[in-house]
């Protein structure tokens, strides 16, 4: 993702997976470390990409494809396999 000396760290963040500054800094919700690896992997890129542009606009989503090709099918496995998991929401 041509991302270097970006800080992660691993927290409570309600409804989102991830989150980011945009900047120097992403976080991803522990909940998130039940899903398997490769949807891991989704959230992460997902993240690493809003550190060049916050909104998901063409150029963001264009910009997950090129590290992630297959990246549809992850967010499609996210959202099924994303209510599976516990987490504290209720
Ligand atoms: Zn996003």
């Amino acid at each position: 993702m041509g991302a270097a000396g970006v800080g992660v760290a691993v927290r409570d963040l309600g409804y989102r997976w991830g989150s980011t500054n945009g900047n120097t800094h992403i976080n991803i919700h522990w909940a998130t470390l039940q899903l398997a690896p490769s949807l891991v992997d989704y959230v992460i890129v997902h993240e690493l990409a809003h550190l060049k542009g916050l909104n998901h606009t063409d150029r963001y989503w264009a910009e997950v494809a090129r590290g992630m090709p297959d990246y549809e099918r992850r967010r499609d496995e996210l959202t099924t396999a994303g209510v599976k998991i516990w987490t504290c929401r209720g």
